[in-house]
């Protein structure tokens, strides 16, 4: 299977402006974030399942993926276009790269922000070989130009390549041959519905259960070559965030631990140890998780807190707080956002060591 790069590295590419300035940036800085962080793109090829019986969990979504493949290779056309939608570090991109691996044609990978202008998209479109997957990442990115290039060329096999320039330019249409777009997104809410009503497939990836995570990390540590003891994959698994490349970034760090530490195997001790040197606690949460529920319960008696004020105590953006920080604590029932601020849950008190309403003094 052929893999063409086209344009910047899809989700690789330069942090822009807007990026640097929000949450996104900051949460590319944490050991729990599920954005790949530096040279992870490189890692995680590694890991990467390359049929579809090696991708963990998820089994409905691959039942349907799998029925999807075999009908289209029963039809011997290239497949409809596929969705893939869901949070970062859930195997959208593996998905993609198992498609064409089990299709055995080759795929060509970009992403919205890489895509400038409808005459980027144009060139990358021109190029496609008959039944070639291109695999467009973020594709909830697309500039609005690109994407009305995009329709025309996902329903009828064609696009408008334009010559010229000013009052003379002419457009010519150019006839492609059948290809399947894979298209992910984090916000599927996003894509303007006219581009959701083309993809004949899409699927929704959800986070993984503890048991799922415990296997993936049973394969990679396979990978990796690291033995891991009894208990050990489900430490790792537990606090993975749900997220497979949670998951594989926590046990690289594990697998560092044990090289310094000469360790033959690891034990779930290690991996305790390993992951509190990293200030990542039993349920997967770190030191700025840590930080807003203390800033809650302590500071504010439980609640309910106004973001700004939350942000303002711990030190950090609202829009860290908010998308870095929020969405796994309200998931795992820590908190909960209430129309008069952010509340505290009994779990909250109880992970922090304390009774919820007691043993705290309230500072306003
Ligand atoms: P996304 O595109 O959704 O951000 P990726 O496909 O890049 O996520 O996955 C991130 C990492 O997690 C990769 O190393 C990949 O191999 C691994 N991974 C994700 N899902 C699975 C799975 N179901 N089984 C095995 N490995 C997985």
């Amino acid at each position: 299977m052929a893999i063409m790069n086209e344009g910047p590295a899809m989700s690789g590419e330069l942090m822009t402006q807007a990026q640097r300035n929000s949450g996104a940036a900051e949460d590319s800085l944490r050991m729990v974030s599920a954005a790949p962080m530096g040279d992870e793109q490189v890692s995680d090829e590694e890991l990467r399942p390359h049929a579809l019986s090696s991708f963990i969990g998820q089994p409905r979504l691959k039942a349907q993926l799998q029925l999807f493949l075999d009908a289209a290779r029963k039809r011997e056309v290239p497949p409809d276009h596929i969705l893939l939608a869901g949070p970062p570090g859930l195997g959208k991109t593996t998905l993609a790269m198992i498609v064409a691996n089990e299709l055995n044609v080759p795929i060509r990978v970009t992403s919205g922000p890489a895509i400038q202008h409808a005459g980027d998209l144009a060139s990358v479109l021109s190029a496609l070989e008959p039944g070639e997957v291109l695999f467009i990442d973020e594709i909830h990115r697309l500039p609005r130009a690109a994407e009305e290039l995009l329709y025309i060329a996902m329903e009828d096999f064609r696009v408008d390549v334009m010559v010229g320039k000013g009052p003379g330019a002419t457009s010519i249409p150019l006839t492609l041959p059948r290809f399947t777009v894979i298209g992910a997104t984090t916000r599927e809410g996003m894509l303007p519905s006219p581009l959701r009503a083309r993809f004949g497939f899409t699927a929704h990836l959800d986070y993984y259960p503890h048991e799922e995570l415990e296997k993936l990390v049973e394969r990679s540590s396979t990978v990796l070559g690291i033995t891991l003891e009894e208990g050990a994959a489900e430490q790792l698994s537990l606090r993975s965030r749900g997220t497979p490349r949670i998951a594989n970034r926590l046990l690289r760090r594990v697998r560092d631990w044990a090289i310094v530490h000469d360790l033959p195997t690891v034990g779930a001790e290690d991996v305790k140890e390993a992951l509190e040197l990293y200030q990542i606690d039993s349920q997967g949460l770190d030191r700025l998780d840590i930080a807003v529920l203390n800033a809650i319960v302590r500071n504010f008696n439980g609640g309910p807190v106004g973001l700004n004020n939350l942000a303002a105590m711990v030190g950090e953006e609202s829009e860290t707080v908010e998308t870095v920080c929020e969405p796994y604590l309200v998931r795992e029932g820590f908190l909960v956002r209430t129309p008069k601020g952010r509340v505290a849950t009994r779990k909250a008190w109880e992970h922090l060591g304390l009774q919820p309403g007691n043993d705290v003094t309230t500072v306003f």
